[in-house]
């Protein structure tokens, strides 16, 4: 009986295998950028919050939906083709934008100056997917003071280690395809407030696959690190 029994859940097993999971057959890179200028993002810089998918706790995984509203000044930002918020979203220059858009990659929010309402030469990377969640191996972070609800934000970085991403499940096969994706934790801590621009959201890390990766190198050189993300 015991080894009928095996046998089934290896077929079970197998049969899921071929149904729609594989194992990652590309490489992707964990984007560090360096940059960071003294403007806010986040609840601040979008029209229109969807908070279908977000925690109704924390907020957690609720999506900015374009156009965005930042105080950027593009006269003073010449030289800086990618750049982080205060709030963590990634400002990327309209020529870098462009290149991406090569890839097939479409998830860019155009940007508006919050107050004249001028369109500015830059866009916000958004990711075209969520990552399943990372495997006990990875290392590099810790946690502190997570929503008991979803759970999803409260991880941190630490000093000088840096984090290293490994994914353990095999990924559905639509992850093949996609060239920025964000991973499921996020990083910070959500508060959701009244009035909502007063709300903070914790943020993914960003993953890119070798295009995109080569794309940002050639941009901003020393403003940007990589480091491989493993797929046991
Ligand atoms: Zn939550």
């Amino acid at each position: 009986m015991e080894s009928l029994s095996g046998s089934l859940s290896n077929q079970a097993r197998l049969s899921r295998c071929n149904k729609s999971i594989f194992p990652m057959n590309k490489k992707m890179y964990l984007l560090t950028v360096k940059s960071q200028i003294n403007i806010y993002g986040g609840p601040n810089s979008a029209s229109f919050y969807d908070m279908s998918e977000g925690c109704d706790c924390c907020g957690s995984g609720s999506v900015p939906v374009g156009p965005r509203y930042y105080n950027l000044n593009p006269d003073k930002l010449k030289k800086l083709n990618i750049f982080l918020t205060l709030d963590s979203d990634i400002i990327i220059s309209k020529q870098l934008a462009m290149d991406i858009q090569m890839s097939g990659n479409t998830q860019l929010d155009e940007i508006f100056h919050i107050k004249t309402k001028e369109r500015l030469p830059f866009y916000v990377l958004k990711p075209e997917k969520i990552m399943p969640r990372f495997s006990k191996d990875t290392t590099g972070y810790e946690r502190e003071n997570f929503c008991p609800k979803c759970g999803r934000d409260g991880h941190f970085f630490m000093p000088k280690v840096p984090l290293k991403l490994v994914y353990d499940e095999r990924v559905d096969e639509g992850y093949n395809n996609v060239h920025v994706a964000a991973t499921w934790e996020l990083f910070g801590n959500s508060i959701l407030r009244k009035p909502f621009d007063d709300s903070v959201f914790a943020s993914p890390c960003f993953l890119v696959d070798e295009f995109i990766k080569n794309k940002i190198y050639e941009y901003a050189g020393r403003r940007v690190h990589f480091n491989d993300v493993s797929f046991a």
